[in-house]
């Protein structure tokens, strides 16, 4: 029996696919319909989730199985995963066979036996959310909103302006990587905390001329013994060792001959080869500002200073939201009309700079079931709702009225720049949501001025800033009335950033986002512009936290 199967993130709808066999035969189909009630409770959709390999491999085992005692020719079987709200499809099942009974049979038998054999989940049936008005679609930009595009550096202003930062949270060190610290962290005590050995050698009296001394006792890195030493007299030291008394130098091991308990200094050097204390910092110095963003040197420095419990930016709830009926997983072939979602996978990347917890919801491409799944998918608790796809002027394109639904005040629906010009910024109280265009690229650009710089605020690190450097080539290109933020890499010269532009055609485009590392910025209304010319460029996620 020939069997095809299909997991999909997308909505199944009529005349998705050809019937099984090509329709020849007789062909039985079953499509089960999401209802509107699951243990007696009214709901508005239904998630399922599986392990797709693990349940498409199950799905035709049992066919297989099935298929000894049903000879049938050929089977499809499509399930949804997901949200799939009421009403909608989540699984369709066709067969096709020599007779309608053998059909009937097989696939009677199949539907019994999918809960049990098939590793699909129910995830949990979503509540009805409380009922909000739905416009009539008559008005796409109420009056508040600025129907003209805002200019890339109001855009960015608004945003700064708009997020503030979350409280702070004490967490453990090891969990600090990459959070933002939110206190001033002065030293405890003096840095070094007492005069240590850079060698291992001997310790003796700066005043002791030598060359030749008794050794009295033995220190090691752990074990301070305090002694005042006589002239005459050595301390065989070890590395990092406490010194015995104040005022001693220590003579490297390999300038002495040791002779029994004795040494005899053979060569003469300048250096005291001990670190002071306090030489690095004196009690009560600061060692880190609020606003820093904790990397590895810096959780170096809260460790030695005995910080294990520091002050830091939360976590950040992400809530990141894909709509496009057109849009199939990475591991699904797309069918004419149909891409892969890449801004799922681009976006993840993306935040890996900022500490964050983040849940990827696909929403159907309907506004009131959007309404539905996203206002029952605890969205409420998220500090940031990015949604991709939806955010232009499109019939279809309705995400700014499904953030206004959610309570956000929409402050922008538009930016003048290419790409990305469709970016729509809501906030609502501490929370900010934005609506990403679609198209990767101009997604990509979206959100490194507007995206980063929100979570750079609401996370008290400093934020994204364009810095100067300098064309490296010649960038040929017609002006344009916006602004262009155009993909391009980054290279050190003489001590110079140089900038390379990327081949890019449409805001469509993915290739050129495997090399960016920036985002050049090219003045509206410039043509051409020339190897050498002072440029500024923004740096992207590679460089997330090195240069801004
Ligand atoms: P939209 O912003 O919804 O008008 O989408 C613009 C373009 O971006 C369309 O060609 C979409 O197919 C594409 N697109 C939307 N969402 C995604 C996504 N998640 N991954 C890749 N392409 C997308
Ligand atoms: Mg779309």
């Amino acid at each position: 029996m020939k069997i095809e199967i299909e997991l999909t993130h997308s909505p199944i709808v009529p005349g998705f696919a050809p019937a099984p066999n090509g329709g020849q035969g007789a062909v039985v189909e079953f499509s089960g319909v999401v209802r509107g009630e699951e243990h007696g409770k009214p709901i508005s959709a239904l998630e399922y989730e599986a392990y797709p390999e693990m349940a498409e491999h199950q799905i035709r085992r049992l066919l297989d199985s099935l298929a000894l005692r049903h000879t049938c020719l050929a089977a499809r079987v499509v399930h949804r995963l997901g949200i799939v709200p009421v009403g909608q499809l989540a699984i369709y099942l066709g067969v096709a066979a020599r007779h309608r009974a053998e059909g009937i049979a097989l696939l009677a038998e199949f539907m019994d036996r999918l809960k049990q054999d098939v590793p699909i989940w129910k995830r949990r049936a979503l509540a009805i959310p409380p009922l909000m008005p739905l416009s009539d679609g008559s008005s796409k930009a109420p009056a508040t909103i600025p129907r003209k595009a805002l200019s890339l550096d109001a855009a960015m202003a608004e945003i700064q302006s708009r997020c503030v930062a979350l409280p702070g949270v004490r967490r453990p060190l090891a969990d600090c990587v990459g959070h933002v610290l939110r206190e001033n962290v002065i030293a405890p005590g003096d840095w070094p905390a007492f005069d240590c050995s850079t060698r291992d050698g001997y310790a003796v009296r700066v005043d002791d001329p030598g060359p030749e001394y008794q050794v009295v006792d033995t220190i090691h890195a752990a074990g301070w013994k305090p002694r005042q030493l006589q002239l005459g007299e050595a301390v065989r030291v070890a590395t990092g060792a406490a010194m015995p008394c104040r005022g001693l130098r220590v003579v490297m091991q390999e300038h002495v001959e040791r002779r029994g308990d004795r040494v005899h200094r053979v060569t003469m050097e300048e250096a005291r080869n001990i670190r002071l204390q306090g030489e690095e910092k004196k009690a009560g110095e600061t060692l880190l500002a609020p606003g820093t963003r904790l990397r590895s040197g810096a959780l170096a420095l809260l460790a030695t200073a005995g910080c294990a419990r520091p002050l830091v930016s939360p976590r950040l709830r992400v809530a990141h939201f894909t709509i496009g009926d057109e849009l199939v997983a990475p591991d699904q072939t797309p069918g004419p009309g149909q891409v892969r979602d890449s801004n799922s996978m681009l976006l993840r990347g993306l935040l890996q700079g900022f500490p964050h917890d983040l849940e990827q919801v696909r929403l159907p491409e309907d506004l009131g079931a959007a309404w539905i799944a996203l206002a029952s998918c605890e969205v409420g608790r998220a500090d940031v709702i990015l949604i991709s796809g939806g955010a232009s002027v499109g019939d279809k394109d309705f995400t700014r009225e499904l953030l206004e639904r959610l309570g956000f005040e929409i402050s922008f629906a538009q930016v003048n720049v290419r790409p990305g010009k469709p970016l729509i910024f809501g906030v609502q109280g501490s929370r900010v949501a934005f609506g990403l265009p679609g198209n990767p690229l101009a997604h990509w650009v979206c959100f490194h001025f507007a995206v980063a710089m929100a979570l750079a605020r609401l996370t008290g690190g400093s934020v994204p800033r364009f810095l100067p450097g300098r064309m490296a080539v010649r960038l040929e290109d017609a002006p344009v009335p916006r602004e262009t933020l155009w993909p391009a890499r980054l290279e050190i010269s003489d001590g110079a950033w140089l900038i390379r532009p990327l081949p890019w055609a449409s805001s469509g485009d993915v290739t050129c986002l495997a090399e960016a590392d920036v985002l050049l910025r090219k003045p509206a209304n410039t043509g051409t512009l020339e190897a050498g010319l002072a440029v500024e460029f923004l740096p992207a996620e590679a460089r997330l936290g090195r240069l801004f």
